[in-house]
């Protein structure tokens, strides 16, 4: 297996309800590394710009009214296999459907507030990791 980085999004709904600490606590015990974060607000054209690609769907706005609400932590995780290893500790996109033991079983709400972001593969990942940061910032 190939060691991957993995861009991962903890939401505006985790962060406004406190639940970064437990969050991070979770990466760690996966055993990812932690190569970059930051807190930042999205604007709405940041918003639309990262999840372009579901622009049409019906719930494009609200998504992106949603990630632009509040402050969100950015990171680039690592790990060996990181990008499929951060959707099994995320969990499926619906809270009500993912298995047990996962953040977005344990900490989600909805199918939109579902508490975290992840790349879902290898091209992706790469995009959306230069979407938020610098080479600088990744070495
Ligand atoms: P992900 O890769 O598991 O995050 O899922 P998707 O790429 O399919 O969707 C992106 C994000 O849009 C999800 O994480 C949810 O926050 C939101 N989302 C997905 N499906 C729905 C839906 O049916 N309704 C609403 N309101 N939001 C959704």
């Amino acid at each position: 297996m190939a060691v991957e980085r993995t861009l991962a999004i903890i939401k505006p709904d985790a962060v406004g309800r406190g639940l970064t600490a437990d969050i991070i606590s979770r990466i760690h015990a996966a055993k990812f590394q932690i190569v970059a974060i930051k807190s930042l607000r999205l604007g709405k054209k940041q918003a639309e710009g990262f999840y372009a690609v579901h622009r049409e769907r019906p719930f494009f706005g609200e998504l992106t009214a949603f990630m632009s609400a509040g402050k969100a932590v950015v990171m680039v995780l690592e790990a060996e296999n990181a990008i499929a290893k951060w959707r099994d500790t995320m969990g499926a996109t619906d809270p009500a459907k993912a298995a047990h033991g996962t953040i977005r079983k344990e900490l989600g709400e909805s199918i939109q507030y579902n508490c975290t972001h992840g790349s879902d593969a290898a091209e992706t990942a790469a995009a959306e990791i230069s979407y938020f940061f610098s080479g600088a910032e990744l070495a």
